[in-house]
């Protein structure tokens, strides 16, 4: 018997958010985040209770059967902050394994990642900032975890933080059929492939993050390598030690553990590089490590394929694409969400060009606008290669527009549904 599932994407603005409803009363959520300085039509409990009643509108109860957090940024699990998801049953919570508690890898990463973050924020005055470059780099640290500003203008956001969100993702809902979460991949077999008793008969195959910490923070090796090795040096707070203040005790890198060391001669032209821009991009790495932490899987649902690869960059899809098992699944594709809002580093060119089938349609949560965080978002180039491999997309900010065939726009645009075979 054939039948079809909806794809829901709310327009969140420069964020994601999917609601997945499933033949048998089924629902699934990817992500429930807006961004704080690029919000779409929902800023706050809003996009909670909108999710939520879609979901009882389908299943009858008020319950969600897995919820999805594909990784800890704003963009992705801000409104679980609201008190709203406290009404709701849940069967499964599914996040990276990064987000495991009780993992000393991801203790460790998190350490790490946090330390960059706090030295690079130590020596953000030394780098004489422009006042917007200063905000755009305060933001990268917070999103990135350092609290430094309370950067929510409006009352009700004031309290949300990212952990707040997390805290519910790991502890918020009135009920939940598993207790703990699923933090993905549960082993190091890859791709990994489970099916959960929550929702009979689906294949879940987990394509990212990489279990080996060392694979997360590997960084796109399109960009300069002698780019990048200043800019993690600095955030590791070489460079800073020798240019700022010194740091405070708790953040000050003991000698045994200084990370990587520079050459005298590289110290020397690396002195010369603080600016603004090296500072800004030094952060926006920090950052960029937790998209490397994002979950990519491929739902097998009936005969849908659904490859929802959250905001995975170059190395999660260096490693997907050089694995056959991985490829196949891709190849299989018969829905697309497009990565990290259409940046460039998130989609590869031989993903849409080789690997991916033809005329499966695609869906783009995305904003165009000012700040640094999206220059460039959604990539034209991305966006024209799509079209020219017959992959048709809607985006989330342009439901007000003609969408391709397929695609239907709540009237307000406040979401883009689409039916998929399954
Ligand atoms: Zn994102």
């Amino acid at each position: 018997m054939s039948s079809t599932m909806t794809i829901r994407m709310y327009n969140v603005g420069f964020g994601d958010s999917f609601l997945l409803l499933l033949p048998g009363k089924k629902t699934i959520l990817v992500d429930a985040g807006f961004h704080s300085q690029g919000k779409g039509a929902f800023t706050g409990n809003d996009l909670a209770k909108q999710i939520a009643a879609d979901a009882e509108a389908h299943s009858g109860e008020p319950r969600i059967d897995v919820v999805i957090a594909t990784h800890r940024h704003q963009d992705h699990v801000f409104a679980f902050n609201s008190a709203e998801w406290k009404k709701l049953d849940i069967g499964e919570v599914w996040m990276p394994w990064v987000e495991d508690r009780d993992n000393p890898d991801a203790t460790k990463l998190w350490k790490k990642q946090q330390g960059f973050a706090m030295r690079l924020a130590e020596a953000a005055p030394s780098f004489g900032l422009s006042p917007e470059d200063n905000a755009e780099l305060d933001f990268l640290l917070w999103n990135a975890g350092i609290d430094i500003t309370n950067l929510a203008a409006d009352a009700e956001l004031a309290a949300w933080s990212n952990q707040g969100a997390l805290e519910t993702l790991h502890d918020g809902f009135r009920h939940r059929d598993r207790l703990d979460p699923r933090f993905l991949p549960e082993s190091n077999v890859f791709p990994e492939t489970f099916e959960s008793s929550v929702i009979t008969g689906m294949k879940v195959h987990v394509l990212g993050p990489p279990r080996d910490p060392d694979e997360i923070e590997e960084l796109d090796p399109a960009n300069d390598d002698e780019t990048y090795k200043a800019l993690m040096l600095r955030a590791a707070g070489v460079l800073a030690q020798a240019v700022a203040a010194p740091f405070s005790e708790q953040w000050r890198v003991p000698e045994t553990d200084a990370g990587p060391q520079l050459a005298a001669k590289d110290l020397k032209r690396l002195k010369g590089l603080a600016h603004s821009a090296d500072a800004l991009l030094a952060a926006k790495a920090v950052d960029d490590m937790i998209n490397s932490t994002s979950l990519v899987l491929v739902l097998e649902i009936g005969d849908a394929r659904l490859l929802l690869p959250g905001d995975a960059e170059w190395g999660t899809w260096k490693r997907i694409l050089a694995n056959n098992k991985a490829r196949s699944l891709l190849r299989g594709a018969t829905f697309f969400k497009v990565g990290h809002h259409g940046s460039h580093n998130a989609t590869s060119k031989t993903l849409v060009e080789k690997v991916l089938p033809r005329e499966i349609p695609a869906m783009v949560s995305t904003q165009e606008g000012s700040g640094n965080y999206r220059n460039n978002i959604p990539l034209e180039d991305l966006l024209k290669a799509l079209g020219e491999h017959d992959i048709s997309y809607a985006r989330s900010d342009k439901g007000d527009e003609v969408l391709p065939p397929g695609f239907v726009a709540e009237a307000d645009a406040k979401w883009i549904d689409i039916e998929i075979a399954c």
